[in-house]
């Protein structure tokens, strides 16, 4: 038996007594039982060894695993009795693999990792849509508002992070075929603490809403939560003085997808929860009494200028059918908003020429200026959040971040929406593989450790064939959105096969057949994801990517009644706006930025499985995840690899007093002192390397010794 098993073996034996789950009877039960909490020490690496592992877990209810520090979820579809101030107090302060693997665990950690070493860290969330991103990031949320010691009283700013959750779903979630409550917006959140731990400010980043979504949702799909809420749940009063007596069905946004009731969702106690959630995340009464009226105005406006119709006269020029819908859109001249509804304003040299809409471009102006209010409202709503939560106190700081992000999705029909998210899900994949995979093997490399390289799919390629600057698909869409003259989203596919026909992620319909026997249709692409292939329709491409109003639209939005709301939207400016797509793509460039910075702790969360039921593990389901995600690779180095190191001198600087030979002063070379550290220790020899600036630890609960130690 090699010295790796013999030490795994020692260490499962040491997890088992630990949880009190070892049975003098039969040293094994518990692992036959509940099958291994961290996936390191299993017998071998195989794929199969893996999902049996996952397989017997899940059917215990065990939905966490480790693979060293990195925790993988899968998704239960049920409520279990593992989130609650009990468990919470249980894994307060405990080390990693004291206890049975927990979200509360790594919560624990990172948070004890950051006032320990003082700095910053994230925590990546990340899997496909419906996989448990969104609850996972609120379970952390919700420890570190309990957990963390706190000295402020009343209404703190834990409050209102924990209310910001119920408000930001409200506005930016909806239930689509994957997911009834997805998030359509992507959100990294700063935890900020003290150096006490006390957390004491938030601050949230928003990415690219899918404002498509107001104006249009596909069979099965509904519109964002809010609307549903406010219909469903406003008192007779509120809904009379917004006009909105009648039943969702009566209002063309919410019925395309035709399922406005879901019999997950209760939207009238949803309405109550975002309604008092708003009361606390603002400062005073008056101010959030105000801003509220104006919130539930802007909903009710928006559904109101779903309703507004057209019909063509003899010259086929959209006519309003009737303008009384036109009234409810409060604040605004009903004149100059029927005129920028079917007229657009032409600036030729000094004069501005009205030119006649079609019905058609009516429909489009309307369906544009929806859009605009929403994701405006949107924007002003996490600047509000963010001055609540604001850090009052300019002390010392440090943060854990937590990103949640729409997961990877496939439809019948994708669109540039799905583009731009499953675009933002690979540069996320291309994260973690160049902070875990790639750097991982390049320090061992750096450091001279002995190493055995470990293969693994790196897409970047695929980042590559969408982002590269003036080649990729991006800077071809632009290309295309700015071309005058007779640009359409056709012209942008075949621009596309022109000139990425041959690349090995790319499938164009000449080759759909010999390569995955699957025909495109024409007007069809299809990118071979991280994750899976996935076939786009370009229908809308160009739209969607300018986001354009008309200029006298623009001018109606911008007298909104919104006083705060209008300060968003961005000022009639004659330089053309970046892109869509070219803004996402620098906002994920900030994003990298900001994480790469900070030392990160990863979730990968599986669907268990499509049909949203309890108790059913769909091992073929899984079985991809698992391979997409990378996880067998990624055991593989954890296994061959050192779970944790440190500089020579931090790590001397630390443990210096737990030696009588370094401790008050060593006076030579650190990596000498350390050595001697460590055997005065008692570290085994495999247990530990020298590298070129760093020792090398392969299991933690050899620091965590030594750190008791330390502590005592
Ligand atoms: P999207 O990318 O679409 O936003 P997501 O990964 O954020 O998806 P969630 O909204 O977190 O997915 O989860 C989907 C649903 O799965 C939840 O509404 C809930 O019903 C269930 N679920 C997820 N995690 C858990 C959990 N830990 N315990 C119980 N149910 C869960
Ligand atoms: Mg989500």
């Amino acid at each position: 038996m090699s010295l790796f098993l013999v030490y795994s073996a020692a260490m499962l034996l040491l997890q088992l007594v630990a949880q009190g789950q070892l049975d003098m009877e039969g040293a094994l039960t518990a692992r036959d039982r509940v099958g291994i909490q961290d996936f390191v020490l299993l017998d071998e690496t195989t794929e199969a060894a893996f999902l049996s592992n996952l397989k017997k877990r899940f059917s215990k209810d065990l939905i966490y695993t480790y693979i060293g520090t990195l925790l993988v979820s899968v998704n239960p579809y049920k409520e279990l009795d593992i989130y609650n101030k009990k468990q919470m107090d249980i894994y307060m302060g405990v080390n990693f693999f004291e206890l049975p693997p927990h979200i509360y665990a790594l919560a624990d950690n990172a948070y004890h990792t950051m006032l320990t070493e003082f700095n910053n860290h994230f925590i990546l969330i990340s899997g496909e849509s419906g996989a448990g991103k969104t609850e996972a990031s609120k379970k952390i949320l919700q420890y570190y508002a309990v957990s963390c010691p706190s000295t402020t009283l009343l209404n703190t700013v834990r409050d209102k992070m924990l209310m910001s959750n119920p408000v930001l779903e409200a506005f930016g979630n909806a239930k689509t075929l994957k997911n009834d409550n997805s998030s359509r917006f992507g959100k990294y959140m700063d935890i900020q603490f003290d150096s006490q731990g006390d957390a004491v400010g938030g601050h949230i980043l928003n990415y690219l809403l899918e404002k498509s979504r107001v104006v249009h949702q596909n069979h099965g799909e509904r519109n964002f939560h809010i609307f549903y809420q406010l219909v469903e749940g406003g008192s007779d009063d509120l809904l009379h003085q917004l006009g909105l007596e009648r039943g969702c069905q009566h209002y063309n946004y919410l019925t395309q997808g035709q399922c406005p009731i879901v019999p997950s969702i209760n939207d009238k106690n949803d309405w109550k929860t975002v309604k008092n959630a708003l009361q606390i995340i603002s400062f005073d009464e008056t101010a959030t009494n105000v801003s509220w009226m104006l919130l539930q105005m802007v909903i009710a406006s928006v559904l109101h200028l779903g309703n507004v119709r057209f019909e063509s006269d003899s010259k086929g020029h959209a006519l309003l059918n009737n303008n009384t819908e036109l009234h409810w859109l409060l604040g605004v001249d009903a004149h100059r908003l029927q005129e920028g509804l079917t007229f657009r304003k032409i600036e030729a040299k000094k004069d501005q020429v009205l030119s006649p809409f079609t019905t058609d471009h009516a429909i489009y102006a309307r369906d544009a200026l929806a859009k605009a209010i929403y994701g405006q409202t949107f924007t002003w709503l996490v600047n509000r959040i963010n001055e609540s939560m604001e850090n009052k106190d300019p002390s010392r700081k440090t943060v854990i971040g937590l990103l949640d992000i729409y997961g990877f999705e496939v439809f019948y029909v994708n669109s540039f929406e799905q583009f731009c998210i499953n675009y933002c899900n690979e540069k996320l994949q291309q994260l973690f593989i160049e902070l875990t995979l790639k750097s991982e093997q390049e320090e061992y490399e750096a450091e001279g450790i002995e190493w055995e390289p470990v293969q693994f799919f790196n897409n970047k390629i695929i980042c590559d064939l969408i982002e590269e600057k003036h080649r990729g698909i991006i800077s071809l869409l632009d290309e295309e959105c700015l071309r005058p003259g007779d640009a359409t989203d056709l012209t942008f596919l075949e621009r596309l096969e022109e000139k990425m026909g041959n690349h090995p992620h790319f499938v164009t319909h000449k080759l759909a057949d010999k390569m995955t026997r699957k025909t495109l249709e024409r007007g069809d692409f299809r990118l071979l994801h991280y994750a899976g292939e996935v076939t786009y329709c370009v229908v809308g491409f160009l739209d969607k990517n300018n986001d354009l109003l008309y200029r006298n639209i623009k001018d109606v939005s911008l007298q909104l009644i919104l006083c705060q709301i209008k300060t968003c939207f961005r000022l009639y400016s004659r330089r053309r706006p970046e892109t869509v797509v070219t803004q996402f793509k620098s906002s994920l460039q900030k994003l990298t930025e900001i994480l790469v910075a900070k030392e990160a702790w990863y979730i990968r969360c599986l669907k268990s499985n499509e049909s949203k039921q309890s108790g059913q593990f769909d091992e073929a389901l899984i079985r991809h995840q698992v391979k997409y995600l990378g996880l067998m690779e990624h055991l593989r180095v954890r296994r061959a690899g050192f779970a944790y190191r440190r500089k020579y001198d931090v790590f001397l600087k630390r443990y210096k007093p737990l030696c009588p030979a370094t401790w008050p002063h060593w006076r030579g070379v650190a990596a000498d002192g350390v050595e001697v550290l460590a055997q005065h220790l008692g570290y085994l020899p495999d247990e530990y390397k020298m590298g070129r600036t760093k020792i090398f630890i392969r299991h933690p609960r050899t620091l965590f010794a030594t750190e008791d130690a330390y502590e005592k």
